[in-house]
């Protein structure tokens, strides 16, 4: 299944952060799913109950944000999401379609470092 394959990604980067920095634990876990990227946040949410039993992110929270299709801004590159005003406050441009978010960002680990 396509989010097992997902989560299974996800788990081996945030075993690699965990060793990057030495962590104890993996205490949350923040994810974002593209609107467009054919993720089902809640076939996600389950596989990784399942998926994460005896990894480092076995007590971990996990938070799934459903990410709209994304807007940017063509000179600073901001993001400007979907239903706000589609113009950069900063550059007061109009905003252009990104390429449809896709896949899956992982936005914020809470580590546990010593
Ligand atoms: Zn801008």
């Amino acid at each position: 299944m396509h989010e097992y394959s997902l989560v299974q990604a996800l788990v081996e980067r945030v075993e690699q952060e965990v060793g990057r920095r030495g962590a104890l634990a993996v205490h949350a876990l923040t994810v974002s799913v593209g609107e467009l990227g054919g993720v089902d946040p809640e076939l996600f949410r389950t596989a990784f109950e399942t998926f994460r039993q005896g990894t480092v992110c076995a007590q971990a929270e996990l938070t799934v944000r459903l990410v709209p299709a994304r807007w940017s801004c063509p000179a600073c590159g901001a993001a400007i999401e979907k239903g706000a005003v589609l113009r950069c406050p900063a550059c007061d441009l109009p905003a252009r379609m990104g390429e449809g978010s896709d896949g899956l960002t992982l936005d914020r680990v809470e580590l546990e470092v010593p």
